[in-house]
């Protein structure tokens, strides 16, 4: 089965046989995969969609990993949820620590994973690129688009105005005003 996962940045990591690679080079009517050890120099090729092999692996003279895919699988998770959540992030990797450790009984995760410190940089890195920089002064607070609705994506901002130095934000949903009229 080819799988896939990314590296760190970004880029596609094809799972096969419990060995990686990356992609080397794109032909006509082929894709040309490098294993992702660089002292071994073995390569295997796709088709041009990345769907079937065309050509099975050289030989590998790196040893079989079946961690590694586990490990980039966990990892990617804590990347989408990091970007697309607003859960903090040492809660989003327990989790997900704690998911790959009912899912493979055996991992020694513990050894095996990165520890947050090891991993938090870049997470908040991926954040950022989501989520405006915060607001040092109170005229800096600028909420638009869908940082002004709530999760259902009716309009949460219901009121922003500015008294000299001082600006009034009132928020709310459809739902909290209608009980709140009742
Ligand atoms: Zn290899």
């Amino acid at each position: 089965m080819l799988r896939f996962t990314e590296t760190e940045k970004g880029n596609a990591v094809l799972n096969y046989n419990c060995y990686q690679y990356t992609k080397k080079r794109e032909n006509k009517k082929s894709n040309q995969w490098r294993c992702r050890d660089r002292n071994c120099s073995s390569t295997i090729s796709l088709c041009s969609q990345d769907l079937s092999i065309i050509k099975n692996e050289t030989t590998h003279t790196c040893a079989q990993d079946t961690n590694k895919f586990i490990i980039d699988t966990i990892i990617g998770r804590m990347q989408k949820r990091t970007r697309e959540e607003t859960a903090t992030i040492p809660k989003i990797y327990s989790q997900e620590i704690v998911k790959a450790r009912v899912e493979n009984p055996g991992l020694p995760t513990g050894s095996l994973f990165p520890t947050l410190s090891n991993i938090d940089a870049s997470l908040y890195r991926r954040r950022a690129i989501n989520y405006p920089k915060l607001p040092t002064t109170i005229n800096e607070i600028s909420l638009n688009g869908s940082w002004k609705l709530d999760k259902n994506g009716g309009d949460f901002l219901l009121v922003d105005e500015t008294y000299e130095t001082d600006r009034l934000m009132i928020f709310g949903s459809q739902w909290s005003i209608c009980l709140y009229a009742d």
